[in-house]
């Protein structure tokens, strides 16, 4: 499968999940756009990095994905963008009623509002392309919950019913809107989690992972960075053209449960 010549728009890919499934969109020959709020040396290094590796064009573009403003001037400094993958996102873990409400804030338009600013900016380029494809890094957190993150599943079942929306909204178009609802995959997001849910569960490291993260994934493993940038290249393949409006679990069978 090669998607030379398309432009994929990545947010939030200096790290993680982002990263990954920027590193897979350029193995299958895209250009690519890496994207996170810091402006640091070794951000741009990462696209030049993929650049040599994939021999494709990759660049960074510094946005803070907590803006629509800078959501809407990323797209625009894009140049092209016939892949969107909002993928930005952040955790907090608190009970509701001592839930801050920065974080709060943060979590809405971050995990959520920044996908509606991105794609109302990325829809009329696709539409003047003739083909777009949209992948929304929702969660397990899209379709069940969990206590104490409140914020985070709201906003991720929020994803999920924008994804649907979006579909509708473009169905008779070449242009397909999805969601990956990804189980736990130990990223730094993951890995900042544990010392707070070692503290509410009073538990040691082990136990979080095992007896807590890894207890709502039957396969008992972790999900990987690999598996979400393949994911998200199917999604962007031919044989995808007509999957539009829905969620692929990649959770070792967490929502089967
Ligand atoms: P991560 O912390 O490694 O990556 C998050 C990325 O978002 C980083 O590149 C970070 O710089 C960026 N980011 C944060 N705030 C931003 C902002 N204001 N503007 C622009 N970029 C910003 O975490 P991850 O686990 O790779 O998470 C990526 C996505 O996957 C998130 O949406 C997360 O909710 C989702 N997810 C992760 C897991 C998991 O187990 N790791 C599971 C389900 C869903």
């Amino acid at each position: 499968m090669s998607l030379k010549g398309k432009t994929a728009v990545i947010t939030g890919s200096n790290s993680g999940i982002g990263l990954g499934i920027a590193r897979e969109l350029a193995r299958a020959g895209a250009d690519v756009v890496l994207n996170s709020f810091t402006d640091r040396a070794e951000d741009h290094e990462l696209a030049s990095q993929l650049a040599a590796e994939f021999g494709v064009g990759a660049r960074y573009i510094q946005a803070d994905m907590s803006k629509g403003s800078e959501c809407r001037a990323l797209i625009e400094q894009a140049g092209a963008c016939d892949i969107l993958v909002n993928n930005a996102g952040i955790q907090h873990v608190a009970p509701i009623e001592s839930f801050p409400e920065e974080k709060w804030d943060a979590i809405i338009a971050i995990n959520m509002s920044s996908a509606y600013h991105t794609m109302a900016a990325a829809l009329p380029k696709m539409r003047a392309a003739g083909w777009g494809r949209i992948v929304n890094i929702a969660s397990a957190h899209g379709l069940t919950a969990s206590p104490y993150k409140s914020a985070y599943v709201a906003a991720k079942h929020g994803v999920v019913g924008m994804t649907k929306t979006v579909a509708l909204e473009t169905a008779e178009e070449p242009i397909t809107c999805n969601a990956i609802c990804p189980g736990y995959v130990l990223t730094p997001l993951v890995e900042a989690q544990i010392p707070d849910t070692m503290e509410k569960y009073n538990m040691s490291r082990e136990d979080v992972v095992k007896k807590v993260m890894l207890e709502r994934q039957p396969s008992r493993e972790f999900a990987t960075v690999e598996q979400m940038g393949g994911t998200a290249v199917f999604l962007c393949s031919d044989a995808a053209a007509q999957i539009t409006g829905t969620t692929i679990s990649v959770d070792g069978g967490w929502t089967a449960l």
